[in-house]
């Protein structure tokens, strides 16, 4: 039987199918001896590495998960009935750690073919005309000036690639001045300056809405260049016919854009999972969190997100903050999801339900830990709000809903420019405005919908690849996603999702 450890200090591996009493466990040893199953294990739980007493840590992902209750021999089954949860802190006294490691495994290629957007901002990976909106009333007026501009005039400008229509619902209708306005307010207006529209705006307004212009664009933006507002127009056709001249100006200026060769510092890049399966947790997700330690060494800004996922390893998250502003902002932000979720009555808990128990998740903590592993190992150098701008670069907790619509949304306004994505069951959720790169956890995931998926992580569940082998495939194909000479499926079947920005502000 095969069996998958996360990190060389874990003292448990999960076994990758049901094991009997007196199967070999492949690739591991104790002293001399192979090491050998004591007694059956169920498919994705964990067996000792060596000998265990009462009260030993039980380290998986390189963190605690919990003592032991009882002994337990090599080849022992360690499962929920014999592993007490270590206590987590309160979330006001996490204080900033040291666990962070930097990755030293960097492979030589460090640059990648990008549309350079200056130095505040990080570097397109597609070159696309986005036409945004303050509200969504626009918005059938939006997607039909869209398709025309796509169909008569996208074909003479061979170097855009696509011309988007930034479909979202907020706008009017909502209660503006709310103390919590500010997160969907923001999420429009980096939208609007996301990189891969190369500085070129084009934003619809009505012109009642809530949401005006100059709270949105800065004002040497708010101008008729960029601006339209269709109670100005005489008519539908006017509407059309403005929104088209104005896209053939901007559409000139970025048809003369080219991709120029550019350092990690220049890429952002987002993480997230939806749709996990028991195997998340050991092929697809630590493979993206090594990737994203060889980024981050590199200098690239890497996101990870999903706070209610996280939430019961926030204390690991905690230590691996550098500076204590990133972790005032952690337990800041972790705060006021609780106090968002506890409004509602809503049980932030993850606790595993008895399907996760099934599958092998002994406790709050481990089922976390699945999801963290996107994160990778590497220092957690900013910390920032849903879809805010990063200013650090390196990895970075970007708290998020879970939501694949709300992280992915949320990420999107972060400015990212290609997001992973892992899946066990399967999703075709997928952005227009950046590649989705989709990552399944196991060989059966890929042969149902092998069209779907741009990477199958299952050659770490039967032990084809190693984790860190997985990762350098991955590095690979994301420089090449991001400088375009790999599309990713999303892209391919046109999968697209509006952007759903997150609004936890009353809607009016
Ligand atoms: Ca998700």
């Amino acid at each position: 039987m095969k069996a998958v450890r996360i990190l060389e200090q874990d003292n448990v591996a999960v076994v990758v199918g049901p094991t009997k009493a007196g199967d070999g466990i492949e690739g591991y040893s104790v002293g001399a001896m192979p090491l050998v199953a004591l007694c059956d294990i169920p498919q994705g739980h964990k067996i000792a590495l060596k000998d265990l007493k009462r009260g030993d840590a039980i380290i998986r992902y390189g963190v605690l998960l919990g003592y032991l209750t009882e002994d337990v021999r090599a080849g022992g089954w360690i499962n929920e009935r014999n592993l007490q949860l270590p206590s987590s802190p309160a979330v006001s006294s996490l204080k900033a750690g040291k666990q962070g490691t930097v990755c030293r495994d960097l492979p030589s290629r460090r640059t990648w073919m990008g549309y350079d957007n200056g130095p505040n901002l990080p570097a397109g990976s597609r070159n696309i005309l986005g036409i945004t909106m303050s509200v969504h009333c626009v918005a059938g007026v939006v997607r039909n000036a869209v398709d025309i501009i796509k169909r008569d005039l996208l074909p003479n400008y061979s170097n855009v690639d696509d011309v988007v229509a930034v479909v979202h619902p907020y706008g009017c209708g909502v209660a503006i001045a709310a103390d919590e306005a500010f997160i969907p307010i923001r999420g429009v207006r980096n939208m609007i300056h996301h990189p891969n529209f190369g500085g070129q705006i084009l934003c619809v307004g009505l012109g009642c809405e809530k949401l005006q212009m100059d709270m949105i664009l800065e004002p040497e933006e708010n101008n008729s260049e960029n601006v339209l507002i269709l109670q100005d127009c005489k008519g539908y056709g006017e509407m059309i016919d403005r929104i088209c001249a104005m896209a053939r100006k901007k559409l000139e200026i970025l048809n003369a854009r080219r991709r120029v060769e550019l350092p990690l510092e220049k890429l952002r890049i987002g993480a997230q999972c939806g749709g996990s399966d028991a195997f998340s947790g050991i092929s697809a997700n630590p493979t993206i969190g090594y990737a994203f330690d060889m980024l981050a060494a590199g200098g690239a800004q890497v996101l990870f997100s999903e706070v209610t996922e996280v939430r019961d390893g926030v204390h690991y998250l905690a230590d691996r903050c550098q500076n204590v502003a990133s972790v005032e902002r952690l337990k800041s932000e972790i705060s006021w999801y609780d106090n968002y979720l506890a409004r509602s009555h809503v049980d932030r808990s993850a606790n595993p339900t008895p399907g996760n128990k099934k599958g092998g998740l002994s406790n709050i903590v481990e089922k976390a830990m699945g999801s963290i592993a996107k994160s990778g190992s590497s220092p957690i150098a900013e910390v920032v709000g849903p879809g805010e701008f990063p200013k650090c670069h390196g990895l970075i907790f970007a708290a998020t809903p879970a939501s694949d619509l709300g992280c992915g949304s949320s990420q999107l306004a972060s400015g990212i420019v290609l997001q992973l994505f892992s899946t066990g069951r399967g999703t075709p959720y997928g952005l227009q405005e950046i590649p989705i790169y989709k990552i399944c956890t196991q060989h059966s995931m890929k042969a149902q919908w092998g069209d779907l998926f741009d990477m199958d992580a299952g050659y770490v569940v039967t032990g084809e690849k190693t984790i860190p082998q997985m990762a350098h495939i991955l590095y690979s194909d994301i420089l090449d996603v991001v400088s375009g000479t790999k599309k990713t499926a999303t892209e391919k079947y046109h999968l697209y999702n509006d952007f759903l920005v997150f609004n936890p502000a009353p809607i009016t």
